[in-house]
């Protein structure tokens, strides 16, 4: 599984002296030519050498910075293929309650951060698993019991229903159930009265509408620390896959008038139906924007929706006779913009999940002419064989969420995933082995905030098929199993070849973007390397998490 155990030295082109030393125990370069080393030595954020530790001597005679890791092992900087930072800065408002498993949790997180504001303030918070309510349905109780008549809000992981507490519900005038124009539900009890449930988007508006906002000052420290977040489990950049805020270019442009981007954004906006000739061209003169960390590169359409909520887009009906259509009513509009971009030489990426949806786009690209642009397809849950051929054949790219598997569905397939599906398309869930195995590049992702960014955990669900850190939980088609060099390639060379690009390696000549862990990924139990320590995160050659207490001068 490690490459090249010989060790390469290499001297430093040009001759000058590095501005960085890096030794560890083990540097896995993800380079055929280099293969493993243990030192790499760094001059204006580019990788000018590598070698043993003895030649690193060499390069830092006379006070060059030197970060010796000691025992860690670096690789390339982690890219996460499938992110929303700027649109998930209003989802992710409050405390981050994903980690959470049973209400006690909930109750002291909540406690916790109610601690901190005022009697009569907002609580916020997200990421809530309903399963955390067992077989009750989820209500508003708990919030009133751990807030003390606070008014609070909190978003359930699928982003599609909250629950609010009883001074939130008086707040916003809700006293029974209302008629909306969407799906919207007000839940009550057999009283009539509001359990303080909300479903989709009308009825959460209605609470949402009078929190308080984050201001722009304070979006643009929130991004910067969600992207710290980020950096902190080893990620470097990131595929971001929308620009739904009309601020988004301001608050970039905000966070680089005082300093750097923790990480490298590459983002890609969303095309969608119904653009008017003139808004399209408006819309693809965004490409080629940039800043110093940032750049709009490709676009991003949808052509379904998603399983659980019945909206995506499936060869016949689920169980419930639901997920039967494009997102797109006129499915050759899509076809036609895609080919439009594909003539401007610029890549896509398409959320397609259901059966139908997979085949659709990977046959409109498949048609499209061998120009050597990269597409790319967004989540393939449940794919069918004669589809999975065609992305082999066709070059065609994916990018997957291990975690998505791995959190939202169970190997006995009860759950509503599975049920929706029936048992012969849930046996094609996250067919990542397979595609693997077939040749094609899968970029691997999280989907922030629809599942945690902790790309430690996302690598290690990838190779064990079920949930890191809880090996009581039966493993997901473990058929489907990645290695672990295939889930680190994932992150690293397979996410820049899925949007057309060369890297993901610590190659001379390479941005020196790279992450340190006390354990090593390419050798050690999965979970073990799922609760490693992150030591330093470098991006442009510069530490953005760890290092300052390691440097030896
Ligand atoms: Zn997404």
């Amino acid at each position: 599984m490690t490459p090249a155990p010989e060790q390469h030295s290499t001297t430093i082109s040009g001759g000058t002296r590095p501005d960085l030393v890096v030794v560890a125990r083990v540097v896995h370069t993800l380079d055929p030519e280099l293969g493993d080393v243990e030192a790499l030595a760094i001059r204006d954020g580019v990788v000018v050498a590598a070698g043993g530790r003895d030649v690193a001597e060499t390069w830092a005679d006379g006070g060059v910075r030197v970060i010796d890791l000691g025992d860690a092992a670096v690789t390339p900087g982690l890219v996460d293929a499938h992110l929303h930072p700027i649109s998930g800065l209003e989802l992710a408002r409050g405390v981050d309650l994903s980690g959470c498993e049973d209400l006690d949790a909930v109750a002291v997180a909540l406690a916790e951060a109610a601690a901190g504001v005022g009697a009569d303030d907002w609580v916020s918070g997200w990421g809530l698993d309903p399963n955390v309510f067992g077989t009750t349905e989820p209500h508003g109780g708990v919030l009133d019991d751990a807030l003390g008549g606070r008014p609070a809000f909190v978003m359930l992981f699928d982003a599609h229903s909250a629950i609010v507490s009883r001074a939130a519900l008086n707040r916003a005038g809700i006293a029974g159930e209302r008629e909306f124009s969407d799906a919207s539900r007000i839940v009550v009890d057999a009283s009539g009265s509001p359990t303080g449930l909300l479903l989709e988007n009308e009825a959460m508006r209605l609470v949402e509408s009078i929190k308080p906002t984050e201001s722009f000052d304070e979006r643009v420290a929130h991004l910067v620390a969600v992207l710290e977040g980020m950096a902190g489990t080893g990620i470097t950049a990131g595929h971001v896959m929308d620009m739904h805020d009309d601020d988004a270019i301001a608050v970039l442009e905000a966070v680089e008038a005082r300093g750097e981007l923790p990480i490298r954004l590459r983002i890609s906006p969303m095309c969608v139906p119904g653009m008017t000739d003139v808004e399209f061209d408006a819309f693809v003169s965004l490409q080629g924007r940039r800043g110093r960390r940032w750049a709009i590169e490709g676009v991003k359409l949808m052509i379904d929706g998603t399983i659980d909520n019945g909206t995506a887009w499936l060869r016949e009906p689920d169980t419930r006779g639901e997920s039967t259509a494009s997102l797109w009513l006129d499915p050759a509009e899509y076809a036609g913009r895609v080919a439009e971009l594909h003539d401007r030489g610029i890549p896509t990426a398409t959320h397609a999940i259901g059966d139908k949806a997979i085949e659709v786009v990977v046959r409109t690209l498949a048609a499209l002419p061998r120009t050597g642009v990269q597409h790319r397809v967004e989540h393939v849950e449940t794919l069918p064989d004669d589809v999975l051929a065609v992305f082999a054949e066709a070059g065609i790219a994916a990018s997957m969420q291990p975690t998505h598997c791995t959190h939202y569905t169970r190997a006995d397939q009860t759950d509503n995933w599975s049920v929706r599906l029936g048992p012969e398309r849930a046996d094609r869930a996250w067919r990542i082995g397979d595609l693997r195995a077939a040749g094609v590049t899968v970029a691997l992702g999280s989907d922030w905030p629809v599942a945690p960014y902790d790309a430690r955990a996302s690598i290690a669900d990838a190779i064990l098929r079920r949930p890191a850190l809880k090996p009581h939980v039966a493993p997901v088609l473990p058929d489907q199993a990645v290695s672990a060099l295939q889930a680190l390639e994932g992150y690293t060379t397979h996410a820049f070849a899925s949007i057309g690009a060369v890297g993901g390696t610590l190659a001379i000549g390479a941005p020196a973007d790279l992450t340190a862990f006390a354990v090593d990924p390419l050798d050690s139990d999965p979970d073990d390397f799922a609760a490693s320590a992150v030591l330093l995160t470098l991006v442009d050659g510069v530490p953005v998490i760890g290092a300052d207490e390691r440097v030896d001068a």
